[in-house]
């Protein structure tokens, strides 16, 4: 039996490009000197990659 599609859709989040990680600014100090880059868990899509859109 065919289950029926429902209105939302399944998509690459456009926050990480559907990696489900994002690369964040890694900042120290009082200064807030950038230490470089950290990949972390994509917030959007809690790391799947997907999202959901509206149709
Ligand atoms: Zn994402």
């Amino acid at each position: 039996m065919a289950r029926k599609t429902s209105k939302t859709k399944i998509v690459p989040c456009s926050v990480c490009k559907g990696t489900g990680e994002v690369s964040r600014t890694v900042r120290v100090g009082r200064k807030r000197r950038t230490v470089g880059t950290q990949t972390g868990l994509c917030l959007n899509c809690l790391g799947s990659g997907e999202t959901t859109a509206a149709d």
